[in-house]
């Protein structure tokens, strides 16, 4: 399936639309249903212990997402600043927070006239305080309760003193959601939905492996289209049923060595967030570039290998702090000295996102380090996810032209 500009799309993105849209079908009438709950979740935070007590979960930062890809994200970013949040924080938080206020939301087309209503809010801070921020932001404008799980940052070693305190937080919220739900905790369905979330971490796992081989069948623009059911729907049979049917057209896709990015020739890997707002422009032109990121953090950190339906609360708690985003920077460098070599990549680009640093590891040396262990070249892009007004296209594709040349004369 080509999009007229040569790209090749996957097939399984009518499946994945069909997905995506029935999710949100479900999350519309818990909305509006009496006897149904809705539960809003940070990306990485402790989704199965929600699916398993009957909520429906939203994502606040997939909205987040879906508005940068509208491209309405710098129309929003201003009303939020103007309720005191800075321009320097998160543009998930201003863009989102900003739509709501002007009451509107991407969610329309799905069939959702405003974002679905909270019972309840819970976070995790394993990726950054922000999402308390703004959770908090809703939890007082709807008066309903908020609670987090509490992660410490820059972590060495997951010592088995830290995943105790993590899953003693993890138990802890039962007894302040079951009064939410109005329903007794089962053991067995949450064992349930932590072995349907491991299932589908690992074929998430495999689909992205798929790209160790030469040529990829898949890059990066196309993980982060399918990504969104390992990010609201892990746990579910939903999100499990649907990368069997992507993996399978991906292994076809080998057999018959058809390529993601056609004619790839080099080979890159990109450590940060998505410039949702060019996801597509940026395609494109690593395509002309006939040049396939093969590899990202950021697809790669909804992968929760740790997770043990026979221990769901301190393997909950592992899997959730091993994260890549928690890790101390040498932890980090290991992590991907292992994917830079696994993915035979050619190059690096580090997007510096402005309004995440948690998100931007170029911040502290580790580009420095990393290239001098490895020899592998980087270049380093300023822009961020959301905030258009961060990114100089100009600038960037300049940049990212040089680099390919670069790298052309190393081969
Ligand atoms: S990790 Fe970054 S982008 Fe995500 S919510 Fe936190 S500050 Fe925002």
């Amino acid at each position: 399936m080509s999009d007229g500009n040569g790209i090749r799309k996957l097939e399984s993105v009518v499946r994945l639309k069909k997905t995506m849209g029935d999710y949100f079908t479900r999350l519309r009438q818990a909305a509006e249903s009496p006897g149904r709950r809705v539960a809003w979740c940070s990306s990485v935070g402790p989704v199965e212990l929600l699916y398993a007590m009957d909520f429906e979960v939203y994502f606040p930062e997939n909205h987040a997402a879906m508005i940068g890809v509208s491209k309405k994200a710098a129309e929003y970013i201003p009303i939020t600043n103007a309720y005191g949040y800075s321009p320097d924080v998160c543009s998930y938080l201003t863009s989102d927070i900003g739509a709501f206020l002007k009451q509107q939301t991407p969610l329309a087309k799905m069939g959702l006239e405003s974002v679905p209503k909270p019972d309840v809010l819970v976070y995790n801070t394993n990726q950054c305080r922000e999402v308390a921020d703004w959770f908090n932001f809703y939890a007082k404008h709807f008066n309903v309760p908020i609670m987090g799980i509490s992660t410490p940052l820059n972590v060495a070693e997951v010592s088995q003193s830290l995943v105790r305190y993590i899953s003693l937080q993890f138990q802890e919220l039962v007894p302040k959601l079951e009064p939410v739900t109005a329903e007794k905790f089962d053991p067995d369905k949450f064992k349930n939905t932590v072995r349907l979330s491991k299932e589908t971490c690992a074929l998430w796992r495999k689909v992205l492996a798929t790209a160790k081989h030469h040529p990829s069948p898949i890059n990066f623009f196309d993980a982060c289209i399918h990504m969104g059911p390992i990010v609201v729907m892990r746990g579910t049979r939903y999100a499990l049923d649907y990368y069997k049917v992507l993996l399978a057209e991906l292994e076809t896709r080998i057999k018959n060595n058809a390529a993601a990015v056609a004619s790839e020739k080099y080979r890159l890997y990109w450590e940060g967030m998505p410039i949702w707002f060019k996801l597509s422009t940026m395609a494109k032109l690593f395509d002309r570039l006939q040049t396939c990121i093969a590899a990202s953090t950021y697809c790669s950190s909804w992968i929760f290998d740790d997770l043990d339906p026979e221990n769901p609360f301190d393997s909950s708690a592992l899997a959730y702090t091993k994260l890549f985003i928690v890790r101390s920077e040498n932890v980090k460098q290991k992590i991907l000295e292992k994917h830079l070599q696994e993915f035979s990549i050619d190059g690096i680009i580090y997007h510096d996102a402005k309004t995440c640093p948690r998100n931007s590891n170029n911040q502290h040396g580790l580009q420095v380090r990393l290239y001098e262990k490895t020899d592998v070249p980087y270049l380093e892009i300023d822009g961020d996810f959301n905030d258009s007004r961060c990114y100089s296209e100009e600038q960037s594709v300049i940049a990212i032209e040089t680099f390919i040349d670069q790298l052309a004369m190393r081969k």
